[in-house]
């Protein structure tokens, strides 16, 4: 039986193509009490306007434990039953607000984190970088794998399909390193909804990749991990392979 949670969003991942769901996100958020959660899969594009959540904004949702995804975190919404909550919980006044939630059951180094992994199976958490040493950007492929590509296409002979989903062509890192006497370091892609949309939206403004590559190395390190920034990012754990990924930042002022 699905149990109701109330969940408020934290982070979307950029979608992916997908077999069954024709493209899917990955959304983590935290309860009440500040214990993480993940709702996979979500086809987000593909659920009605009203049901489009946004990042802080509390959700009512239904869910079940997934019998694929083992990870301590993971539930399977019911997609119908997916109620945003009034406005999202605003950026300019309500860092405290936010911060509440967010934080309630403290930031982890990733050493910490890896232990959790081994012993609890533990996947989504959040970690207060020591230092932020850089924004690494490499180039990734420029199109969808072939067989994505000739799904996508057989999807648009059927009904109305959302716009098509665009494949970034860079990939985005942070090299960091965590406030904890193991670390040795860490470079962690960066798979926020967020980066792909800014990067979008800057190269069609510009109409020139490199440009916007600047552009989303601005926002998300300049501006969000400057020195008056307390920076920490929200980080999981890939399904397939275990290893761990930036999933959003969350960056009040100090
Ligand atoms: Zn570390």
């Amino acid at each position: 039986m699905p149990q109701r949670k109330r969940v408020l969003i934290t982070v979307k991942t950029y979608p992916l193509p997908s077999k069954s769901y024709q493209e899917l996100v990955c959304t983590a958020g935290v309860l009440e009490d500040g214990s993480f959660i993940r709702l996979y899969p979500v086809d987000f594009r593909y659920r009605p306007y009203w049901q489009w959540y946004k990042k802080y904004q509390w959700v009512d949702v239904d869910v079940e434990k997934n019998a694929d995804d083992d990870r301590k975190e993971s539930y399977r919404p019911v997609l119908t039953s997916i109620k945003p909550l009034g406005e999202p919980l605003d950026k300019k006044k309500k860092w405290a607000a936010r911060r509440q939630y967010v934080l309630a059951q403290g930031a982890k180094s990733m050493e910490t984190l890896w232990d959790l992994q081994q012993q609890d199976n533990v996947s989504l958490g959040i970690v207060r970088p020591k230092v932020i040493e850089d924004f690494v950007v490499e180039p990734d492929d420029l199109e969808w794998k072939p067989e994505w590509k000739v799904l996508f296409q057989q999807m648009s002979l059927f009904g109305p399909a959302q716009k098509p989903l665009e494949k970034i062509p860079s990939k985005f890192s942070y090299r960091f390193r965590c406030d904890d006497a193991r670390c040795n370091g860490h470079k962690m892609m960066i798979e926020d909804w967020e980066v792909g949309q800014l990067y979008l939206q800057m190269r069609d403004k510009y109409g020139d990749p490199k440009v916007a590559v600047e552009k989303v190395r601005q926002k998300f390190f300049d501006q969000m991990c400057a020195p008056d920034v307390d920076t920490h990012f929200y980080v999981g754990t890939v399904l397939k392979y275990g290893s761990w990924i930036v999933l959003g930042v969350f960056w009040p002022k100090k």
